[in-house]
């Protein structure tokens, strides 16, 4: 009896080693996906094109100031900024679910670039830009565009990544909100592109539901533009 009992026990045992040998043996499968040759492609991809896209901005820009980035992993942050101290850009994890192409992401790093590039000018120009925070945000989104352009990108995706991640605030004054409006930054992206970058308005990305959301949204002050510049082109031709 005593001898039955410890068999029964021995195979309890052995079954229940070959059972957590079996779930190990599948857990360390897994784990074999990967390997030394697919390492990186399989850890670094986000790094690795945001790496690409900010070298490809500065080289093609010519820029003759340092500017370094990293991606910091904050799934919650949906945030991108510059930091004066080190003139470096800090790219939050919770912005990348809101990025669709290399376009918005050069337009995201382009402005944070823009930002750097005023810091260098020293705490003077800190103070300044602290001051005037609404005006500088309007101009590093428009210094942008010239270098999203030059890198090859369409300034169209500035505005397309605008309409998704800027919002409307209702104290529109320094005190409360450091940046201006959603719809008054991208107008001024709009005017911009407009003068500077006519073609791109013909290009297949006014398609983007997020570009043609900013259309509906804007519609009033679109309209108004155009026909100021319309009136403002008659004038013009009339004088010549
Ligand atoms: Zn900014």
């Amino acid at each position: 009896m005593v001898l039955k009992k410890i068999m029964k026990r021995c195979l309890v045992i052995a079954g229940l080693l070959l059972f957590g040998l079996s779930a190990n043996a599948d857990f360390v499968q897994l784990d074999t996906d990967v390997n030394m040759n697919n390492f990186w492609e399989k850890s670094g991809k986000d790094t690795q094109k945001i790496l690409d896209v900010h070298s490809k901005i500065l080289n093609t820009n010519k820029l003759n100031k340092r500017v370094s980035i990293v991606l910091y992993s904050a799934p919650k942050t949906i945030n991108a900024e510059a930091h004066y101290m080190d003139k470096s850009i800090y790219v939050y994890t919770g912005i990348l679910p809101y990025i669709d192409n290399d376009d918005e992401l050069a337009a995201l790093i382009s402005h944070e670039i823009a930002h750097c590039i005023d810091y260098y000018d020293g705490p003077l120009k800190l103070f300044t830009m602290e001051l005037n925070s609404k005006d500088y945000e309007l101009k590093a989104d428009s210094i942008a565009i010239d270098m999203m352009v030059k890198a090859g990108y369409n300034p169209i995706a500035a505005i397309c990544i605008m309409n998704k991640l800027s919002g409307e605030s209702v104290w529109d004054t320094w005190i409360f909100s450091s940046h201006p409006k959603g719809s008054t930054r991208m107008m001024n992206m709009y005017k911009y592109i407009y003068k500077k970058y006519p073609d791109a308005l013909n290009s297949d990305m006014v398609k983007n539901i997020n570009y043609q959301n900013f259309t509906y949204s804007s519609q009033k002050e679109l309209d108004e533009f155009k026909l100021k510049e319309k009136l403002r082109k008659n004038k013009r031709d009339e004088s010549l």
